[in-house]
Parts: structure tokens; sequence; C-alpha cells
């Protein structure tokens, strides 16, 4: 049985997909400067994941570009919020304005936890959510 499984085609993992520069998912962002943004994220959204509101230890946060990287967002506090892993799995490289489309509820927190993002942000967030919910009504 061990040995059935140890040599099983479906127990080997997939090899890396190649991955062009059109989708670049990380910054190149020294550690100790990600950090940085990551405390003050943290401290800025109230220790919340800002799309799921749940308040969440330090080491469960993930930093989170509200414009995702891949779509021209910068690592700059005004993009920057923290989210839970499975949020930030979920949001993906999504536009905020398409994942708050799908997820108003989680626009509705991004708006009341986000505080220091980019106005701009918080107001298209405002509109994708109300026009769900009235696409919903
Ligand atoms: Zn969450």
């Amino acid at each position: 049985m061990t040995a059935f499984w140890h040599n099983h085609p479906l127990r080997r993992p997939l090899g890396r997909a190649p991955r062009g520069d059109r989708f670049e998912r990380r910054d190149s962002l020294p550690p100790s400067v990600r950090r940085a943004l990551k405390t003050a994220a943290y401290r800025d959204c109230d220790q919340r994941c800002v799309y799921c509101g749940w308040i969440m230890p330090f080491s469960e946060a993930t930093l989170d570009h509200v414009q995702p990287i891949a779509r021209g967002g910068r690592s700059q506090p005004g993009n920057l919020v923290v989210a839970c892993g499975p949020c930030n799995r979920l949001k993906a490289d999504q536009h905020p304005q398409d994942f708050f489309a799908r997820w108003p509820s989680a626009g509705e927190n991004f708006m009341r936890y986000a505080r220091a993002v980019h106005r701009a942000l918080k107001r298209s967030a405002r509109r994708a959510v109300s026009l769900a919910w009235a696409e919903a009504a």
C-alpha cells in the first residue's frame, strides 16, 4: 500500500507552470520593507481582514495590494491593506471593482476597515457595492 502510493502518478506534484512577466505577482520589496508596510497596514486596518472583517493575529495577516501589482498597482500605503489568506486567495489578481461586484459584503467591510487606502479606491468600492446590490434586488 505504502509503496503503491509512493509511486502513484497522482502523488507527483505538478511542474511549475512557466510564468510570463505579464503575470508578475509579487513585488521585489526587501523583507524588512515588506514587514514594515505590513505592520503599518495591520495597524491601519484595525487588525482585521478588510474583506471579511475577521480580527486576526499578525501571523495570519497577509499584505494585499488593493489594485493588484499585475494590474499596475503599487506597493504604497494608499494601495495596501491586510487580508486573511482565504480572502487574499479569493481576490487574487482581480480588479477591486470586479471582486466587490461578486462579493459586495467584502466591499462593505473594505469601506469600513480599510481606512488608510486611497480615496479613489474607496469611491470605486462604494460604486461597485451599490451596483451589485441594485442588480441583486
Ligand atoms: Zn478575510
